[in-house]
């Protein structure tokens, strides 16, 4: 009928972290005293040396149409990273640079996801994955992990939920909300289930450079040729160089996938923006150090805010070993997540996104990426509140 929106996206409910962000910088903008443990953004600008290429880029031309998986030196340096760094033998073609990370995992459930296959996303999940799979058409499969596992998924749990319609898995570690990171054992066990049941991996590896307390990130697609032919590998610029405005992400995977990417991304984004890309040159090749000193930065925020929260009454909350996110359980206050975070906000102008938009009502989402005074202040204020 006319009027009548398409179905599937009419059913969509916007971005929750995003829309308690703006809300949370508009009281700001305001003039009120809010502190923001909403935003996954970090605190910091970016790299001068990053803009100094773009603005570079700009100066030069650089204003036209880019390819559209990229520009080809970018797609070349990805490969490199992604090869030294993560050992994930990728060639340049096989690098799609998208709109932002979010972009490329909207793309990847687009390309793989066929009516009525499922998709299984660990849950808690970033809220974004499970909108993805239904706006390609596929179903998300939610598997329950348990605060007491650090939130992280048990072979047995992967075993028992496959179905011959399952199509794929997002992992994503560190993780978004809970901040756990998963052991290179853990990962290996849940990648030969996968294997053996030929399912998709989709690694959302954005917060790879924040982990804490000596782990080790770990990419899934190094762990063997088998592991590797069924791993779309995600990651980006956003977090690890502070370039969330940029919209700026990529993904690597099988030619066939990329290839389906490609075509799709060419009737509907064209390639991302051109200057921004070398920009992201600079931010592969010369950020080691300011990458280092933000995870640093993250590390003492991490050990502030769990050692606040777990002092706390009645909160518990496993330790976040990686991203910049703590994941506490509030359930013993008696309110669920979205009564518990409205109240905050209106009693003591702290933002925070409710667990429930992470499949998790217990929990509420810390975001520490903001500077450690707004942080001991927000804390105060959770404490008092
Ligand atoms: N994956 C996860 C788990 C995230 O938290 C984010 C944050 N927005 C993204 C992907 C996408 O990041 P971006 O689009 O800014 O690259
Ligand atoms: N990923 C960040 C978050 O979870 C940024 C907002 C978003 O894209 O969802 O808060």
């Amino acid at each position: 009928m006319k009027g009548q929106l398409n179905k599937r996206i009419a059913a969509i409910p916007p971005s929750l972290t995003l829309g308690v962000t703006s809300k949370a910088k508009q009281m700001k903008a305001d003039g009120i005293d809010t502190v923001n443990f909403a935003a996954g953004e970090p605190d910091f600008d970016t790299p001068e040396v990053v803009k100094r290429a773009a603005i570079e880029a700009l100066e030069r031309g650089e204003t036209k149409y880019s390819p559209v998986p990229g520009v080809p030196a970018l797609r070349a340096a990805i490969a490199e990273k992604l090869n030294e760094d993560n050992g994930l033998p990728y060639r340049p073609d096989q690098v799609v640079l998208s709109n932002g990370a979010k972009h490329s995992v909207f793309n990847v459930m687009m390309a793989l996801c066929r009516e009525g296959e499922d998709v299984i996303i660990p849950s808690p999940y970033w809220l974004s994955y499970p909108e993805m799979v239904k706006i390609a058409g596929g179903k998300p499969l939610f598997l329950r992990t348990r605060e007491a596992d650090n939130f992280k998924v048990r072979p047995e749990a992967l075993e028992k939920i496959i179905t011959p319609r399952t199509k794929a898995i997002i992992l994503n570690s560190p993780s978004n909300p809970t901040g756990a990171v998963y052991t290179r054992a853990e990962l290996e066990s849940i990648c030969e289930i996968a294997v053996r049941h030929g399912i998709y991996i989709v690694a959302d590896e954005i917060y790879e450079t924040l982990v804490y307390s000596g782990e080790t990130h770990h990419s899934v697609g190094s762990f063997g040729q088998d592991v590797f032919d069924l791993t779309v590998t995600i990651n980006g610029f956003s977090k690890s160089c502070a370039m969330t405005g940029w919209r700026l992400g990529y993904l690597a995977g099988p030619t066939p996938i990329v290839k389906a990417i490609s075509a799709l991304q060419s009737h509907s984004t064209s390639g991302p923006n051109t200057f921004a890309q070398y920009g992201a040159i600079a931010a592969l090749k010369h950020t080691a150090e300011a990458r280092a000193e933000m995870g640093k930065a993250f590390e003492a925020r991490r050990d502030l805010v769990y050692e606040r929260l777990t002092a706390m009454p009645k909160v518990s909350c496993p330790k976040p070993d990686g991203a910049f996110y703590a994941f506490p359980n509030i359930s013993q206050y008696g309110l669920n997540s979205v009564a518990f975070t409205e109240k905050l906000i209106a009693e003591q102008a702290v933002a925070a996104v409710p667990g429930a938009a992470f499949g998790a009502d217990e929990h509420i989402r810390i975001s520490y990426a903001c500077g450690t005074d707004e942080l001991t202040r927000g804390l105060d204020r959770l404490e008092a509140f």
